[in-house]
């Protein structure tokens, strides 16, 4: 078979521990012996950012500013214990932060599903993807724990000498206040991904938030989204979606109800918490895939979950390892297939298909990591280690690819 052909380079972003392990695999199994290969590499191992003193993740993404389309391996975010293990000059912050912040984007998780591993709502048949906003809110928030009787008030001084002041509390003892914001900015941005995503994938999205309490706060969310939407209505109504507003406690209530198959657009806090909620009843953090995706349309494909520490100290005592590779192949297989549209590849396209073709024949054979043994109904699993997995998967990919 004569390899597939690239035009614009993937931005490679390597990364660290286990899954820096099996980003190698994936690229000698299920990707090199097929595709001729065209990416621009970046080492975002932990050693590596050390070195540039984090530059090359700033490179990295000025490079998805500039192609369109990255995949990344997961990463180590240093902490304290970090810090000695890897003797590093500085507590570098979280690579995915520094891209998130440069791109402006918003992350989308959605659920790899198989048929023999039933959501935990027995109603759910389709994935359901979660968008969270990721700026601002309770996460920028500040804070006051007061010891005694006072008045707590919310002031803005405008730029043009307009002041603003209410009352928030007259306290007669001691008690709790917090202040959070978000900008105009941000969420338009969070609206334009949204809504370019949906289209991409063709589902439609609901919003939701508590605009009858939170007038002003969560009620602009509210007006910019539907604002934005009116550049995309036309488009939704040519591909057969719809965007939907509703109350949180309602969106909460239908979405237990449903078949799934949308996304789900969350403020940043709802994100964080519905996120771990969908992704477990789903199964596995490890069939859990993410892509951020830029208001102008620029695409970062990754696996929802970390580095797997645990697995990866094993692997250096010379342990066999059975660490799930699904949703970083996944990612990859995206980063394939987007590119593909973009550049008119074709073959490329149907390569992406296929290669996931192959992992869920594989899976769905009853061929696993370890970590789905106790998720599986239906069909007799058997585990197998990281590499005889990926093997099992070329296999089939080799068959249906014709190689
Ligand atoms: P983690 O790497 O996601 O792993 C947590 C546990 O989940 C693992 O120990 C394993 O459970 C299970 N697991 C996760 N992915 C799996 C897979 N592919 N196959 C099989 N089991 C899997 O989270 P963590 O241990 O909290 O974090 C480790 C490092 O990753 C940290 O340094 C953190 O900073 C980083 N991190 C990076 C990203 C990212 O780059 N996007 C995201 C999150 C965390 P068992 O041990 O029970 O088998
Ligand atoms: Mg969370």
């Amino acid at each position: 078979m004569e390899k597939i052909k690239m035009t614009t380079p993937l931005v490679e972003m390597d990364g660290d521990e286990m899954t820096r392990i099996l980003w190698k695999m994936i690229k000698d199994e299920l990707i090199l012996p097929f595709v001729d290969l065209k990416s621009e590499y970046y080492d975002l191992g932990l050693v590596n950012r050390d070195n540039t003193r984090d530059q090359v993740t700033v490179d990295s993404a000025l490079a998805t500013q500039k192609y369109g389309v990255a995949v990344k391996c997961a990463t180590i975010t240093p902490n304290v214990q970090r810090m000695s293990e890897y003797n590093l000059h500085e507590m570098w912050k979280s690579p995915n932060g520094t891209i998130r912040a440069m791109l402006d984007g918003t992350v989308f998780r959605c659920p790899i599903t198989i048929p023999s591993i039933h959501p935990a709502v027995k109603f759910w048949k389709k994935p359901i993807t979660i968008a969270r906003h990721a700026y601002g809110d309770v996460y920028k928030g500040v804070e006051i724990k007061t010891e005694e009787p006072g008045i707590a008030k919310l002031v803005f001084e405008g730029e043009s000498g307009k002041k603003e002041e209410v009352v928030i509390q007259k306290f007669n003892g001691p008690g709790i206040i917090q202040g959070m914001h978000n900008t105009d900015k941000s969420i338009r941005s969070f609206a334009h991904s949204c809504f370019k995503y949906a289209l991409d994938i063709k589902q439609s999205i609901w919003f939701a938030t508590k605009d009858t309490i939170s007038k002003k706060y969560d009620g602009r969310f509210k007006a910019i989204f539907e604002e934005v939407f009116q550049e995309y209505k036309d488009a939704f109504e040519a591909a057969g979606i719809e965007y939907f507003y509703t109350l949180i406690d309602d969106a909460v209530a239908r979405v237990m109800r449903s078949e799934g198959g949308f996304i789900w657009a969350c403020k940043n806090y709802d994100g964080d918490v519905m996120s771990d909620m969908v992704s477990t009843a789903f199964g596995s953090l490890a069939m859990m895939t993410s892509v951020l995706v830029s208001p102008d349309g620029k695409y970062e494909y990754e696996a929802a979950h970390g580095t797997v520490t645990r697995h990866y100290y094993k692997y250096l005592k010379g342990e066999e390892t059975s660490t799930n590779p699904m949703a970083t192949i996944f990612a990859w297989s995206g980063a394939f297939r987007k590119r593909g549209e973009l550049d008119n590849l074709p073959e490329l396209v149907h390569y992406a298909d296929e290669l996931e073709a192959a992992c869920f024949e594989t899976l769905n054979a009853g061929i696993v990591t370890k970590d789905l043994v106790n998720l599986m109904e239906g069909v007799i699993p058997q585990p197998q280690t990281s590499l005889g997995f990926l093997k099992a998967i070329r296999e089939r990919l080799e068959r249906r690819l014709g190689a």
